[in-house]
């Protein structure tokens, strides 16, 4: 069964033991609106629940990975039967915001970090901002050559993507960069940081993802779930929860800040600034 009524991603079973969930937007560069993120929440539950699943592939259609979010989303979150326990969404000033990124950023990104089995993404093209939160909450990262990931939120006013592992991911110093300057890390950078495993031609990164997904899924689910829950509890006992809770907080004084100064949560000339920033480093 390959159809949930999925209209944003596709739930497959492509060997033995393993899910793959694929964004399938790839007319829009796969730029995650609500939908989809939805949709994928579900598919990861589906995967999760279903015992013969031992590990979860996620891939991408398309020359690009994920352009992050759809700013062009009209959806509310009232449109959906929402999973975290957060409520509001429609309060005005920052509340209602805040409560919206709980849900669906943070809350699904944390939850999906902690799904019970190994999951393995698979990454093509540009990684754009939330593009990396498709990304980072995931075990294991097997990157095209031409992968590039880039969190460029700065110029927009806030601190970062919602999901705020970057130190972890690349380091402190790498994280500073990346964020300061909003320039991209190539996947062999990615891959000399630690920040993705294996760097594969692209015509190699479906077969190269699947057969390391099938040699995993050879091994018993229990050593599996003990092996990740003991890598995420190191992660946990380094402060990584707390490091996203104090990061929101500075992310929703930038929303906030910005609604202030230009009645919108992102500073307006934001794309401009990413743009002129991209042709000087061309120069
Ligand atoms: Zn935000």
């Amino acid at each position: 069964m390959t159809d949930e009524g999925f209209t944003r991603i596709r739930y497959e079973e492509p060997a033995e033991g393993v899910a793959r969930v694929v964004l399938a937007r790839p007319e829009a560069a796969n730029a995650q609106d609500r939908r989809m993120l939805y949709e994928l929440n579900d598919a990861f539950d589906r995967a999760s629940r279903d015992d013969s699943v031992k590990v979860i592939v996620v891939a991408a259609d398309g020359v690009h990975f994920s352009s992050g979010h759809d700013l062009r989303d009209t959806s509310k979150v009232s449109d959906f039967d929402t999973v975290g326990p957060y409520g509001g969404f429609d309060a005005p000033g920052q509340e209602g915001w805040m409560a919206a990124e709980q849900e669906f950023f943070m809350g699904f990104c944390w939850r999906w970090r902690n799904l019970p089995k190994p999951t393995i993404v698979s990454v093509q093209g540009k990684v754009i901002a939330g593009g990396l939160m498709l990304v980072w909450p995931f075990d294991i990262v097997i990157a095209a050559e031409d992968a590039q990931f880039s969190d460029p939120v700065v110029a927009f006013g806030v601190n970062g993507h919602e999901y705020f592992v970057h130190p972890y991911e690349v380091g402190a110093r790498k994280a500073k960069q990346m964020l300061f300057t909003s320039e991209a890390i190539t996947a062999a950078e990615a891959h000399r940081l630690g920040m993705v495993n294996e760097v594969v031609a692209r015509d190699d990164l479906e077969r190269f993802s699947l057969e390391m997904a099938s040699k995993i899924a050879q091994q018993p689910l229990m050593g599996l779930k003990l092996a990740k829950l003991s890598v995420n509890q190191a992660l946990d006992n380094m402060g990584m929860w707390n490091t996203i809770q104090a990061a929101f907080g500075l992310h929703h004084l930038g929303h906030s800040h910005n609604g202030q100064r230009f009645g919108m949560i992102v500073d307006p000339e934001g794309a401009d600034r990413i743009r002129a920033i991209a042709k000087g480093g061309k120069s």
